[in-house]
């Protein structure tokens, strides 16, 4: 097969040349053409992926659930789970406090960026920060009361509720397991073909990817850059410390504790893993987004990496909303960063105190662009830095969210290959394409 008709390079390809567009019409002016013509893609194909989410995480878990035949299997595989998602999570973290504890980039920004900066966002940084109010109005155990719907079908309506669906599909398939018999096998097969079907959708949608992520790309330069590139430019310069400190520490998390894991747990090599799940990444990296990606991570995994279906349709779609290691480093960081940038310098216990809300603001985090950012609020809170300082950072978000999606994903993929070998439940990889 030749180089350009495998989809990942397609996808790369379309990737770059929306970037070059973007970069383009910023400077000849073309920016309404392609708000107007080429963005309203990039939307479709976001929608796309969204529509096919909760179908998916509904059908593939049942499916999951009930082929686990005896429910001692599936509390094992839940607390293993949640074990390893939890121990990444906290590594990913201290990782992040040590990379910007040495690097200390907040020491390099020029003041008069930071006033400029400021004036700029401080409209948005109210927006944002009456949102983390709500959430900090919350009690302790209000995630456990959302996790329950009242209503399945309002639950299925919102796909920021998609672990009220998990909730459900595992109480189906529990349903489902303890009634037995020929009945039980009837539904089984119903909901397995039915999981047959939305995979193949979500392999026709991706047939359009390279030129939804294209247009993805193209309208993200052109809401950055706006028609002032130098200006974009110039923010991008003084904040380019901070920005090497996330990817690099999100570099050293996948290749330390990913690699890791791998070692204690599989052994499979991380370039066989990055070859299986590499459109997953791109797509996480253009549409900054765990959930909308969710369909594509599980077809990967699943048929790429050898994980068995029931375990992949348990882990992946929980890790798409709770285990975000990209995310909770970041957040580390930002909140470092700012302190430093702000002239604090933060307490052990301080920085204690971000293992812990970083660790929760991750999982509270949904799967979708810009949570991250939210949910930082509340750990500058905690540690009684400025939540203003959020401004800061703001110009740069949008880069590392496609970085830290893309590090969110992977950690969900490795995870369900850490749980399916030590059940028993990994089969041979294939990289066919
Ligand atoms: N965009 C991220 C995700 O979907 C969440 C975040 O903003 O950090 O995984």
């Amino acid at each position: 097969m030749k180089w350009y008709k495998k989809l990942h390079w397609q996808i790369i390809i379309g990737l770059v040349l929306g970037l070059l567009w973007g970069l383009m019409s910023s400077l000849v002016g073309l920016n309404e053409f392609t708000s107007d013509y080429i963005k309203p893609f990039g939307t479709i194909f976001i929608s796309m992926l969204k529509l096919i989410a909760m179908p998916l995480v509904l059908v593939s878990l049942v499916v999951g659930v009930t082929s686990l035949n005896d429910t001692t299997q599936l509390s094992r595989m839940g607390f293993k789970t949640v074990a390893i998602y939890a121990i990444t999570t906290v590594l990913a973290i201290t990782i992040g406090l040590t990379a910007v504890n040495i690097i200390q980039p907040g020491k390099t920004l020029p003041a008069e960026t930071t006033k400029t900066l400021q004036e700029t966002y401080s409209s948005s940084i109210e927006d944002r920060s009456a949102t983390a109010n709500l959430v900090q109005e919350r009690g302790p155990l209000d995630f456990v009361v959302d996790m329950v719907p009242q209503n399945f079908f309002e639950a299925a309506g919102n796909n920021s509720r998609m672990l009220q669906i998990v909730f459900v599909a595992i109480l189906l398939g529990i349903g489902i397991i303890q009634i037995g018999g020929k009945k039980a096998q009837t539904l089984v097969e119903v909901f397995d073909a039915f999981n047959d079907v939305i995979i193949r959708i979500v392999e026709l949608i991706m047939l359009t990817a390279p030129y939804g992520v294209f247009a993805l790309m193209a309208s993200l330069i052109i809401d950055l850059a706006g028609d002032d590139l130098g200006q974009a430019m110039e923010l991008l310069y003084a904040l380019g410390w901070y920005c090497i400190t996330v990817i690099m520490a999100l570099i050293i998390h996948v290749f330390v504790v990913y690699a890791s894991l791998f070692k204690a747990t599989s052994n499979m090599k991380l370039s066989t893993f990055f070859k299986a799940i590499r459109p997953a990444m791109l797509l996480g990296f253009s549409t900054s987004s765990s959930s909308a990606t969710l369909p594509v991570t599980l077809e990967r995994v699943e048929k790429n990496l050898g994980v068995e279906e029931e375990v992949a349709s348990f882990v992946l779609p929980i890790g798409a909303t709770v285990n975000m290691d990209g995310t909770s480093l970041y957040q580390a960081v930002a909140a470092v960063f700012i302190a430093q940038a702000l002239g604090m310098d933060l307490s052990i216990a301080q920085q204690l105190m971000i293992v812990l809300t970083a660790t929760a603001a991750s999982i509270g985090a949904a799967g979708v662009p810009g949570a991250g950012i939210v949910m930082l609020v509340i750990v500058l809170e905690t540690i009684q830095v400025p939540t203003a300082g959020i401004a800061l950072i703001l110009g740069v978000d949008r880069i590392l969210d496609m970085c830290r999606t893309t590090v969110n994903i992977t950690g969900d993929a490795a995870v369900s290959v850490a749980v399916a070998s030590t059940e028993g439940r990994l089969g041979e990889a294939h990289l066919d394409d």
